[in-house]
């Protein structure tokens, strides 16, 4: 390659705006994970990519970012579709889950977080394929949420656990919360659920994620215990 087409080549890979944004969301988790004392290896940033296109996902893959969160799956599967040649990439799916969907989850996502009810669970794991890996799944708890009704009750969570620990094709790693407002409060009590969980049954060996706080919360989050954050906005921009 001669020395003008190196220079040309350097131009165009300046940052944009988009992988800029990221950088410094990738900054702000490790920040808050070292002031939390905390090591950033275990928390994960999930780019919230729904209603946002291939090319902007395309864009974050190549400089790193493998895990991404989709929610309405017509739309999700389209583009995992069109980026299934890019290596590395993890498909989370985040949105409600309606029992005639779930096999085009099972199929195509490696994380589900927010199974809520346990004929979810038991047809994500009757339908997911011999072929792949055991999908990972989390529960999706109402900690604190009286208008939504989404989410397993806090009263229900431990039947939920037992049930969903018996699936052999589902690795059950952890809880998921959407906070209904300010959401300290919702993240304390979630950690403290998912701490008593661990004790009470150490056969749940992967028992370890809490995903939790999104673009406009996600410190408070990370001080408070969560290894996933979901982050749409403060990546991708605001969403029409
Ligand atoms: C859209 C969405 C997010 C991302 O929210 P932002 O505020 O844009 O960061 C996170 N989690 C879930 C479940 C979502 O639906």
């Amino acid at each position: 390659m001669s020395n003008t087409s190196i220079t040309k080549q350097a131009q165009s890979k300046q940052i944009s705006p988009l992988v800029n944004r990221w950088q410094k969301v990738v900054n702000k988790v490790k920040q808050a994970a070292n002031q939390a004392n905390r090591s950033p290896d275990n928390v994960q940033l999930l780019a919230v990519s729904k209603t946002k296109p291939v090319e902007m996902i395309a864009e974050l893959a190549e400089v790193g970012q493998q895990h991404f969160g989709e929610n309405y799956l017509q739309e999700a599967l389209a583009k995992i579709d069109k980026l299934k040649h890019l290596p590395n990439i993890y498909w989370h799916y985040i949105g409600s889950i309606q029992r005639n969907k779930t096999k085009d989850i099972a199929q195509n996502f490696d994380w589900v977080h927010t199974i809520e009810r346990s004929i979810i669970a038991q047809r994500l794991n009757n339908q997911r394929p011999d072929g792949l890996g055991k999908l990972n799944v989390l529960i999706q708890l109402n900690i604190d949420d009286e208008v939504s009704k989404s989410g397993c009750q806090p009263s229900e969570l431990k039947q939920l656990v037992v049930e969903i620990m018996q699936y052999e094709k589902l690795q059950l790693r952890g809880l998921m919360i959407i906070p209904a407002k300010d959401g300290s409060d919702a993240f304390i009590k979630t950690n403290k659920l998912f701490q008593q969980i661990k004790q009470t049954y150490p056969k749940l060996t992967m028992w370890d994620t809490l995903s939790m706080g999104m673009s406009n919360d996600m410190e408070v989050a990370i001080a408070n215990g969560a290894t996933i954050v979901r982050i749409g906005t403060a990546i991708f921009g605001a969403r029409d």
